[in-house]
């Protein structure tokens, strides 16, 4: 068994501040404010009195968002090795984060929707003029603390609204400091990062003064979220988890693909809302997938994320990396073979080996849930039918990905996945322009791009007669 395991499995409350967790030594390093839910009002009452101002200027607003991606960028020194220290990844995944929280405040600074004529026919001018909700609460996990903050504060602050938002208990200082890089180029209380324990976060998206709650994280907190918002009728959009499959097809280049494919299950460590969560393979090439992805599985670097040569560090969490060793221990038991890996490493730290398991029932829960870890099921499949239909027999609807050297024949296979974004011969490859949606139980909304803005804002239209 491991060594070193820590002497709290949450980040519980240390008087009014909390412990935070280095994931790679599954020591405390840090602690953050604990803020209680009775803070609220006054909190929001900041924001509310801050968007009076912060909604009149759309030109104001791009130029401070400008600066923000400046500010941000040149903290990049100082914030990356805090988000590494918190939540485990390579040093290099958290620059790169960095500069996509950068190029999104960028994106949303330049995307200001101008009014715009409605033309029916009718001797009627009519006019719509988009505008802001009000504040905005921004709800993140761990994951990608950064990237996802802004993908929710970008598009709410380029649209007038005001946010407040909480990061997850596991991961608040990166965003905080995230927080005060980008308030410096703010006025007062128009961001605002609040950090602390629940009933917090259900508390603030039930808060009669917020207008629009933006979500990312798991569907179980999904539902509690939009239930709570119900009570003053806010607006409400949900990014929520996925178990997105990869099909492989008969004429797929197992060696060319294998690199990308594996990379699409273990960025990241795996905790990915879009990464590859179940291989299907045909059974003519089922051997040779499950062992060009466990080859690479065995031959990755594991280990702190400060660590020049890791590439894969460690899960964030004690109860995530609980889940992923149930899942796989649970697989096991149910006749499944480890390829690569199975197990939690040995060391201190919540580290667990990358795993590849074949012959997995299907109906195991590795398969059938989301495992958001260092652990990928390989399925072999008879028809291409079949594997279709079996990606998507789920709850599930994030992304799916087709692999194929025949493009036609790939792109008309990923056609037929149902889900919100489809690739070929990759995955989870996102553009800032494109819209972000998930289906059936994985979103509620659209982010991303010019819908990301338009679900911060709503219409105003202006109907005045031609003739006087
Ligand atoms: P989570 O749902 O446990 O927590 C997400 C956030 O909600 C955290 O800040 C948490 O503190 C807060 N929270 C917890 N209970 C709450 C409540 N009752 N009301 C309001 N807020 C509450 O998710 P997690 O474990 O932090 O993150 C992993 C999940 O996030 C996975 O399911 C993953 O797929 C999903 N995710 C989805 C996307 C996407 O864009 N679709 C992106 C990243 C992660």
């Amino acid at each position: 068994m491991a060594t070193g395991r820590p002497r709290r499995t949450s980040p519980g409350p240390v008087g009014d501040r909390f412990a935070v967790f280095d994931p790679a030594t599954g020591e405390a390093f840090e602690e953050a404010p604990d803020q209680r839910p009775d803070e609220l009002d006054a909190v929001v009452g900041r924001a509310q009195e801050a968007w009076r101002g912060w909604r009149t200027d759309p030109g104001a607003r791009a130029t401070a968002l400008l600066a923000a991606a400046d500010a941000v960028e040149a903290a990049g020194a100082e914030i990356a090795p805090l988000l590494t220290r918190e939540q485990g990844k390579p040093l290099s995944e958290s620059y790169a984060e960095i500069a996509r929280t950068a190029a999104r405040l960028r994106y949303f600074a330049e995307l200001g929707p101008g009014p715009r004529p409605l033309v029916d026919g009718r001797p009627v001018r009519s006019e719509i003029r988009w505008r802001p909700l009000g504040p905005v609460a921004a709800i993140v996990p761990w994951n990608f603390p950064l990237q996802l903050a802004s993908a929710k504060l970008a598009p709410a602050l380029a649209a007038g609204n005001t946010v407040v938002l909480k990061p997850s208990p596991f991961t608040p200082l990166a965003t905080r400091l995230l927080g005060s890089v980008v308030s410096t180029a703010l006025p007062a209380d128009v961001l605002t990062i609040i950090t602390g324990h629940e009933p917090l976060g259900a508390r603030l998206a039930a808060h009669p003064g917020i207008r629009h709650v933006t979500f990312t994280g798991s569907i179980p907190t999904g539902r509690a979220v939009a239930a709570g918002a119900a009570a003053s009728l806010g607006r409400v959009t949900l990014e929520l988890g996925g178990n997105d499959a990869a099909v492989l097809l008969e004429d797929v280049d197992v060696e060319r693909i294998a690199d990308r494919l594996f990379w699409a299950a273990f960025r990241n460590c795996g905790q990915v809302c879009m990464a590859v969560k179940r291989v299907y393979a045909p059974n003519r090439l089922y051997s040779e997938v499950v062992e060009a992805l466990a080859q690479r599985a065995k031959a990755t670097v594991v280990g702190s994320g400060l660590d020049p040569g890791t590439r894969l560090g460690p899960v964030n969490n004690i109860p995530q990396l609980a889940r992923v060793e149930r899942y796989t221990s649970r697989a096991l038991a149910d006749g499944a073979r480890a390829a690569a890996g199975g197990h939690r490493l040995d060391r201190p730290g919540y580290f667990h080996a990358p795993t590849i398991l074949a012959d997995v029932p299907p109906d195991s829960p590795v398969v059938t849930e989301e495992q958001f870890g260092p652990v990928l099921p390989v399925l072999p499949y008879r028809s291409v039918d079949e594997a279709v239909e079996a990606a998507n027999d789920t709850g599930f609807g994030l992304g799916g990905s087709v692999w194929g050297t025949d493009l036609d024949r790939a792109e008309a296979v990923a056609d037929r996945l149902e889900c919100g974004t489809a690739w070929i011969n990759h995955h989870a490859e996102l553009s800032l322009a494109q819209p972000f949606a998930g289906i059936k139980e994985s979103g509620v909304g659209v982010a991303g791009g010019p819908w990301g803005l338009y679900g911060n804002l709503r219409p105003f239209v202006v109907h005045r007669p031609e003739e006087r």
